[in-house]
């Protein structure tokens, strides 16, 4: 039996009982006639969705576009959640997650827990370009990077150091670390602190990159280091092909940023790119598969005293005519986005609740 095809009408009467979905006004106002090549991604991405369109124009495949984006994030020491400078697992030690996919060949390529490599999102595209597979872990992905020539680094910055040290020092009252007394006068830890210390150390910063070319081809590439002091050996969604990110040439592309194990447990980038193809918006497909991830919460210690995840998870979208999208679990996040033309800018993505109270 053929799918019944998804209206945006019962997309939108189908809310969660409680949740506020809302639509920013100007993801709905994305135009089908728009400008491309067109880039979407995370709100660290704006640099990296300029990028990604400056390099389609100079005949870059998508895939190669986005991976040339999400590369200036992994370059950054500043982003603490990627590539070089991003926050270690438990025992200190930095452990990245990437992944391509292009949605013309349908082919992908993935390295998760891949330690002292730079740009795993490089690696990624090996792994898609000189393998027949999809996805290398821990050891074997950085044997495989060595051996196709990347230089291996130390990629814990003094300043993730002294963050993790912290997080050490401080994580419980009966263990045998101290916190040094002096520790928050350090620039360093008050710059993290500030950014990220209010809600236990709540994370951010994976990148993600949906790209659209003029000739229709679209790709993606998601990168991460993960959730800040992760158990070693722990993968979240930015690697897992269908998670974290999906393509598909027939209808577009997505990504996703947040709670990766709420995000693999929806299959959210899948679950995104199907709503499209069923006929949604950008914009709604991420809303209809937020409310999916809402549904599929059910375990006590991921929920919060009104029955709401405790997790965001924002997704992000494209579709083949040029319309962008992204949506987020709470209200107060924003998403990259550049088209020909015109510089890269973040808009307000829609999301299902309007606040955590
Ligand atoms: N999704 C990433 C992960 O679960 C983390 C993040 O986006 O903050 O590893």
């Amino acid at each position: 039996m053929a799918p019944s095809p998804l209206t945006r009408r019962s997309l939108i009467t189908t809310a969660v009982a409680g949740a506020a979905a809302s639509l920013a006004p100007s993801a709905r106002s994305s135009s089908p006639q728009a400008a491309l090549p067109v880039a979407v991604g995370s709100v660290n991405a704006l640099a990296a969705v300029q990028r990604a369109v400056e390099r389609m124009l100079a005949g870059d495949l998508p895939v190669d576009a986005a991976v040339a984006g999400v590369s200036l994030n992994e370059d950054d020491p500043n982003e603490i959640g990627v590539g070089y400078g991003g926050i270690p697992n438990e025992e200190g030690v930095v452990q990245l997650d990437a992944a391509v996919m292009d949605g013309t060949t349908m082919a992908a390529g993935a390295v998760a827990a891949l330690e002292g490599i730079r740009h795993p999102s490089h690696v990624a595209l090996e792994v898609m370009r000189r393998t027949t597979r999809v996805l290398l872990v821990g050891e074997g992905a950085k044997r495989f990077a060595l051996a196709h020539g990347f230089k291996e680094e130390n990629l814990l910055t003094e300043r993730a150091r002294k963050i993790w040290l912290h997080w050490k020092d401080t994580a419980s009252p009966s263990d045998d670390w101290l916190p040094d007394p002096a520790a928050l006068d350090d620039p360093d830890l008050k710059w993290f602190l500030e950014r990220d210390g209010g809600d236990a150390f709540n994370p951010h910063g994976t990148v993600h990159v949906s790209a659209l070319d003029a000739a229709g081809r679209v790709g993606c590439c998601t990168s991460t280091s993960g959730l800040y002091f992760k158990l070693p050996g722990r993968v979240g969604d930015s690697p897992l092909i269908g998670c974290g990110l999906y393509c598909d040439g027939e209808v577009g592309s997505a990504g996703a940023t947040g709670h990766g194990e709420s995000c693999i447990l929806a299959a959210g980038a899948h679950t995104v790119v199907e709503f499209m193809r069923h006929g949604a918006t950008p914009t709604e497909a991420c809303l209809e598969t937020l409310r999916r991830v809402v549904r599929n919460t059910r375990r006590p210690f991921l929920l919060d005293a009104k029955g709401r995840p405790k997790n965001g998870l924002s997704l992000y979208a494209l579709n083949l005519k040029g319309e962008v999208g992204a949506a987020a679990t709470y209200r107060g996040r924003r998403f990259a986005v550049c088209r020909a033309g015109a510089p890269a800018r973040l808009e307000e993505a829609a999301y299902l609740f309007a606040s955590r109270d």
